[in-house]
């Protein structure tokens, strides 16, 4: 895998409005772009034009709304999460800051259909698909959360769908195999590799260079050549565009931080980008910091990686000195990807969002805290978000406001999460 390194040579476009990117090229200040084989350049441009052309057309937004509404459940609540933030406002106690503690929200992703965000995406992808007249969607997956959502979405609308997953991720995620199989999904284990998401990912690709003319490719993830980045940020952008509505009317205002877990970055997107111009509320990304901070152990490229090009696009990823991409960990298999989307290096570069890592460790705990704290059981990937909200909630005065993105509900993990905790069933 060859590296290029970022020059951040585009000063003028770190200082326009940070809203207003990618660029017509794709870029994302210098990263993003479209680092792909000529064979998958047309696939993209036309890509770009379907999605230029029904920017502006209002029949596509209605049936996606209808969609949301109808089958999704969306708008999905904004909780007030105050058992949580009295655990919060008790540690804050704990540290000296006796009065603090910020009332903590959660964004409720885990309720919308099929139990995360993916099927936001989609969705909204599904109906391109169609507009492109293509009969055949593909995927990759990790957890197995975006393959279920591409599975359900080609079910609503009548397209076939092949899903791309690693082996040991199949082995892991057996529940969300199942599911993909009823919902009519063929899966297709991928034997190479560490045998998860990235060479999924690879495969995916491959299958597509061979067959643009009667499939479109669904990435997961704000990842990938443009246009897909911008498309995925997009589609998921109705979190943030509910969240600022909900704010303003639960608090009369816009929240002091809003707080989100980053794999490849698209919950996190999804709900900071309608914020982004809004200078007074602090954005907060979660990476997975796993079991140590050596490379091998944890999946944080914005904490410490470096930008280089993997799946077609430049931006931070984790890699060795040759520039070959490095092996990452995580207890969650959907932050389990050593790249991150090219808007979030931006957002990192120009100080516009935060980055940091939550551990295996802190997230299980997390994880724990809002199953007895709300009755709510997280997905090991929000367990990260949730664990970072509540220490920074303690840091925070108790006239403020912290939203926490739950991207998705914990059922898949409840097997890998008995083995982490020592639990049995008898
Ligand atoms: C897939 C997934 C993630 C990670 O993906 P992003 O693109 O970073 O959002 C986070 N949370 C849940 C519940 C997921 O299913």
């Amino acid at each position: 895998m060859s590296t290029v390194s970022s020059t951040r040579s585009s000063e003028t476009a770190v200082k326009a409005r940070i809203s207003e990117v990618p660029s017509p090229e794709g870029r994302f200040g210098s990263f993003g772009g479209q680092y792909v084989p000529e064979t998958l350049m047309a696939a993209l441009r036309q890509l770009e034009e379907v999605y230029e052309s029904v920017r502006q057309d209002r029949a596509f937004w209605d049936e996606l709304r209808g969609l949301f509404a109808t089958l999704v459940g969306r708008p999905t609540p904004l909780y007030k999460a105050e058992r949580l933030s009295a655990y919060a406002a008790e540690l804050a106690g704990k540290s000296g800051q006796r009065g603090n503690g910020a009332t903590i929200w959660l964004k409720r992703e885990d309720l919308a259909h099929t139990g995360a965000h993916k099927i936001n995406n989609t969705l909204g992808q599904g109906l391109l698909t169609k507009r492109m007249g293509k009969p055949r969607i593909i995927a990759e997956t990790g957890a197995g959360q975006h393959g279920v959502a591409s599975a359900t979405a080609a079910a609503h609308l009548g397209l076939k769908c092949d899903v791309y997953m690693g082996s040991e991720d199949v082995r892991r995620q057996r529940l969300n195999v199942i599911r993909m199989k009823i919902l009519g999904a063929r899966v297709i284990e991928v034997d190479s590799g560490s045998r998860t998401l990235k060479d999924a990912t690879n495969e995916a690709m491959r299958d597509w260079m061979g067959s643009v003319d009667d499939t479109h490719y669904i990435i997961g993830s704000v990842v990938g050549p443009h246009p897909f980045p911008m498309i995925v940020r997009d589609f998921q952008s109705i979190i943030g565009t509910e969240c600022k509505a909900q704010c303003l009317r639960y608090m009369g205002r816009l929240p002091d931080a809003v707080v989100a877990c980053v794999g490849g970055g698209s919950n996190a997107a999804g709900i900071f980008y309608p914020f982004i111009d809004d200078d007074k509320v602090k954005l907060i990304g979660v990476e997975a910091g796993g079991r140590s901070n050596n490379q091998g152990d944890h999946a944080a490229p914005l904490s410490f990686g470096s930008p280089g090009v993997l799946h077609g696009s430049l931006s931070y990823v984790l890699q060795n000195g040759d520039g070959q991409t490095a092996n990452v960990h995580s207890c969650s298999a959907g932050l389990d990807y050593p790249g991150v989307g090219p808007e979030h290096s931006y957002w990192k570069d120009s100080g516009r969002v935060t980055y940091t890592a939550a551990t295996d460790e802190q997230a299980l705990d997390a994880f724990t805290m809002l199953a007895n704290t709300e009755g709510i059981i997280p997905a090991l990937e929000t367990s990260h978000a949730i664990a970072e909200g509540v220490r920074l909630a303690a840091s925070m005065k108790n006239d403020q406001h912290l939203v926490i993105n739950c991207s998705g509900r914990g059922d898949k993990d409840v097997e890998e999460a008995a083995r982490l905790l020592g639990l049995r069933a008898k």
